[in-house]
């Protein structure tokens, strides 16, 4: 079959020939249907390099996975050949306080997972092939009805991810709040939904790009505003004087990390979800009283079911652009170039 596979770091995957997996017991191999491009991936093949992760390539990109069941191996029951299922990304050691209750990507024992603080995709063979091997049928969750592969791949992480993040923030979202999601890319546009379709907070949407702004406003976005210039004082105006109840920063480099704390309210969540390499120098005074900071990593099985439930019901809805294998890689060079829409969707 067909890989799209990351050789080693500092360097552009490569589509290769590999041998097609075959389950071992307990284990489950999906004929992907969608793989969604992350900017992780683009991290990955950039910025980091041996000593980044508990883990080296090579393997096969793609941590964002839906399609069908292919192969179950011995001992796998509730699952049948040709059902339509996501892969849960992020897999623990299934047995530590934190698995047992589905949050795998705090496993508190990494030496006993697959691969340490990884998944298929990190570390692991993951979903930008014709087929990926699921080392444990605990992580291939069914579709809901009306939800097709395409359309769920996207939401195990560009989905799942956000809606963890604010999921936590939740009761700071009462009417009268207001949220401010920084970076409106694959993960910033279903955030922006997700406010939408769970909070009464209003959504101010902040980016670079005019093409992503717009987006945010087909999103639901009360007000957007462009990065840089005047945007504090935009969003301070927008609220009040008062400030964001949380700031969702989805892109994490030094300048966003100012503006969240310049724009977040007395007794706040800053959430720094983006990978960005930016630091916030905190003291005393530089910051509002109470502002909670806080990095997360994706979300909790539970939640994922939940994300569906909000997809199946078109509550949720990722703006996708599909790419076959062979164009995996315009999809990462566009991600880079800032010319994607939403979120790019890898269609074997
Ligand atoms: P993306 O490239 O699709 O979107 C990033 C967006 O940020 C783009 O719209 C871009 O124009 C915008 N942006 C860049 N610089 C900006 C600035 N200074 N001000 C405002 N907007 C700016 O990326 P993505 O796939 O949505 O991923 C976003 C980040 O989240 C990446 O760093 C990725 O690695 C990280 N990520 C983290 C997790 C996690 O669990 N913490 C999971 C997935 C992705
Ligand atoms: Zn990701």
């Amino acid at each position: 079959m067909r890989a799209l596979r990351l050789q080693e770091w500092k360097s552009e995957p490569e589509l290769v020939e590999v041998p097609e997996p075959t389950p071992g017991p307990g284990q489950v191999v999906v004929r992907v249907g969608a793989a969604g491009a992350c900017h992780s991936d683009l991290h990955l093949m950039h910025d980091f390099e041996a000593g980044s992760m508990p883990w080296n390539p090579p393997f096969t990109l793609g941590h964002e996975n839906a399609g069908w069941v292919h192969a179950l191996g011995d001992g796998v029951t509730g699952l049948t050949v040709g059902q339509p299922v996501a892969v849960y990304g992020p897999w623990g050691c299934g047995v530590c306080a934190r698995c047992r209750v589905g949050v795998d990507p705090y496993c508190e024992n990494p030496a006993g997972a697959p691969v340490p603080s990884g998944g298929g995709g990190l570390g692991l063979d993951g979903g930008m092939a014709d087929y990926e091997l699921v080392p444990d049928a605990r992580h291939v969750v069914p579709l809901p009805d009306g939800l097709d592969p395409v359309d769920a791949a996207p939401l195990t992480d560009a989905g799942l991810t956000p809606y963890h993040a604010i999921r936590r923030s939740w009761h700071r979202l009462a009417p009268g709040s207001t949220a401010v999601v920084i970076g409106v890319g694959g993960l910033g546009h279903v955030g922006v939904q997700i406010l939408k379709a769970t909070t009464a907070a209003r959504v101010v949407a902040v980016d670079t790009r005019a093409d992503a702004l717009q987006l945010a406003e087909e999103c639901g976005a009360d007000l957007t505003v462009p990065s840089g210039g005047d945007a504090v004082e935009q969003i301070r105006r927008a609220t009040g004087g008062r400030g964001a109840d949380l700031v969702l920063d989805f892109v994490g480099a030094d300048a966003t990390l100012r503006l969240g704390a310049a724009v977040a309210r007395t007794v706040s969540d800053l959430t720094i979800v983006g990978i960005g390499g930016g630091t916030l120098p905190v003291s005393f005074f530089s910051v509002p009283y109470e502002m909670s900071v806080a990095t997360t990593y994706w979300g909790s099985r539970p939640e994922l079911v939940e994300v569906l439930d909000l997809g199946a019901r078109g509550l949720v809805r990722p703006k996708t652009t599909r790419f076959g294998l062979d164009e995996a890689l315009t999809a990462y060079h566009r991600m880079r170039d800032g010319t994607l829409e939403g979120r790019a969707v890898i269609v074997p």
